[in-house]
């Protein structure tokens, strides 16, 4: 898989410029967590890759192709919105065929497909429930699947954890590591929370009021305050 690329990316909302010089790569097997307090930028960052909102100056990369003002749709990125919005009339394995069915896989690789996301993110025994029927995590793992069954180059994951009671996001923190490790996606992911980001992240890029302020690996980030 392509890895990612940012480059000096500046985003604007009228006169405010939210986003400024943002520079960040992901390689294609890793996390890169995007931390920073609420309002510096990262859901911008995030929306940008997406193709979800315009981009003022800069450029965004995929495996040495410039997707900077490429449909959303063809971009071979995969987003889970931070409200997670999974189809509500829709079973769970439904929702994960649903990008399957517009991309108009045969049936059988459908069915394939499905059975290997919902073990992934351990919804086989869930797989003809509807979405009022499961828990927040349940859900979020739902939203995950339907975004990884497309195959995406790249998956972005909004503020994944923050929907969810803070009981149970240790143990969904874990569970998620170990299924983006086992994805083999580039991940970027947006987080408020640093322990969050710690865990997650192989490497972190550290954003306040519009600019990124460090990038590396936490342990870099450690030992440069
Ligand atoms: P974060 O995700 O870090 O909380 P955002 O990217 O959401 O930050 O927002 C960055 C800045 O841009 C904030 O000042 C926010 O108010 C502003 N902003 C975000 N989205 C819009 C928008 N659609 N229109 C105008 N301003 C926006
Ligand atoms: P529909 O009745 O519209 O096909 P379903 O929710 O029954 O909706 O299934 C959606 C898709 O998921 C279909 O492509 C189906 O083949 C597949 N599917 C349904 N259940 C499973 C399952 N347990 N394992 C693997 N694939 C499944």
């Amino acid at each position: 898989a392509p890895g990612l690329t940012v480059s000096d990316l500046t985003i604007r909302y009228g006169d405010t410029e939210a986003v400024r010089g943002v520079s960040v790569q992901v390689r294609p097997d890793e996390t890169v967590a995007v931390v920073g307090p609420s309002g510096c930028g990262k859901s911008s960052t995030l929306r940008a890759v997406a193709g979800l909102t315009p981009v003022a100056g800069g450029a965004i990369g995929l495996g040495g192709r410039d997707i900077t003002h490429l449909d959303p749709a063809r971009r071979g990125v995969g987003l889970v919105p931070q409200d997670y919005a999974v189809f509500p009339h829709m079973s769970v394995a439904g929702n994960i065929a649903y990008g399957l069915r517009a991309r108009r896989l045969p049936a059988d690789r459908r069915r394939r497909r499905v059975a290997e996301m919902l073990e992934l993110t351990r919804l086989t025994e869930l797989a003809g429930r509807r979405p009022g029927q499961l828990s927040g995590g349940q859900r979020q793992r739902v939203a995950l699947a339907r975004a990884l069954a497309v195959e995406p180059d790249v998956l972005l994951l909004d503020e994944p954890l923050a929907a969810l009671d803070p009981q149970l996001r240790g143990g969904l923190r874990r569970e998620l590591s170990a299924m983006l490790s086992s994805s083999g996606c580039a991940t970027l992911i947006v987080t408020h929370d640093q322990r969050e980001a710690l865990s997650l992240g192989t490497r972190i890029a550290l954003m306040r009021e519009g600019t990124l302020v460090q990038f590396g690996t936490p342990r870099e980030l450690w030992e440069d305050p």
